[in-house]
């Protein structure tokens, strides 16, 4: 069944999804070498506790932790870790929040080093996906638009494979909620999108193959092939003409704080 939103839920929806952003932001300024992503789940559960809200992955269906942290060749639903992390590392956060009954749900992906022009390509090209998907989720479009702009972009004119074990989702007091959005579909399927839909829209895409496994934690998802995987991820209320993002990276933004090593989250709304 799917559970449409009131301008109430969703502006609490708002709440929970910017201190996310807070949340994530913080952990950008840490990401260097030699951190752990075990220090960053850490930082982010106690982050999102002292501003009164509950970590919404912890403890979901058994998950351990408050982030999913995805390194290189792990797509999402990455155990945190004792690694250090180093050079080179391409590293995917997901992570959400419970605040007042509401979840936001959303992910990032760094690059620490920025060296390889075709890492770069990747994440740049992953991160315009999700708001070509965003410009789909509008009154009176379908999800399969949403997914076909995503799948079209990625997979048809960059040659990247796009995930098909995961979808994104519906989002509201609940993490996962109807309907599924998936990255790959034809235009014009699937349901019709009326105001008071919130999903959470999220590529994960990968540089070479689209097929994947779980590894041996059961939990965390590898590409076949061990090539390089980017996730992006927001929780977007459906409107008339534009989708309103219920997120956005609101600490860089304000300071306009530049963090060299970690080009891609600078002007992260574009
Ligand atoms: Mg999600
Ligand atoms: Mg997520």
């Amino acid at each position: 069944m799917i559970y449409y939103k009131t301008d109430e839920e969703i502006e609490l929806l708002r709440k929970s999804n910017l201190l996310l952003s807070e949340t994530i932001s913080t952990l950008a300024k840490e990401i260097k070498p030699g951190i752990t992503t075990l220090y960053l789940d850490k930082l982010a559960e106690d982050y999102i506790k002292s501003h009164g809200a509950k970590p919404a992955f912890k403890g979901y269906k058994g998950f351990p932790f408050t982030c999913c942290i995805s390194v290189n060749d792990a797509v999402v639903h990455g155990f945190p870790n004792k690694v250090e992390l180093k050079e080179g590392d391409v590293i995917s956060i997901d992570t959400g929040v419970i605040m007042n009954g509401y979840v936001g749900d959303s992910a990032y992906t760094f690059y620490i080093n920025q060296g390889d022009e075709a890492i770069q390509k990747l994440l740049k090209v992953t991160k315009e996906s999700l708001y070509k998907g965003i410009e789909k989720a509008i009154v009176g479009n379908r999800i399969g638009d949403i997914s076909w702009a995503i799948q079209e972009f990625t997979e048809k004119q960059h040659g990247y494979g796009v995930v098909r074990a995961l979808t994104g989702h519906g989002i509201g007091k609940n993490l996962h909620e109807e309907p599924d959005v998936p990255n790959f579909g034809r235009r014009g399927n699937g349901l019709k999108l009326q105001k008071g839909l919130v999903i959470a829209i999220e590529p994960m895409i990968n540089m070479g193959t689209k097929e994947v496994y779980v590894g041996d934690d059961e939990w965390t998802i590898y590409t076949d092939d061990g090539k390089i995987s980017a996730h992006y991820e927001h929780s977007v209320a459906v409107q008339k003409g534009k989708a309103d993002i219920l997120l956005i990276f609101q600490k860089l933004k304000k300071r306009k704080e530049k963090i060299p090593i970690f080009g891609v989250i600078i002007n992260p709304n574009v």
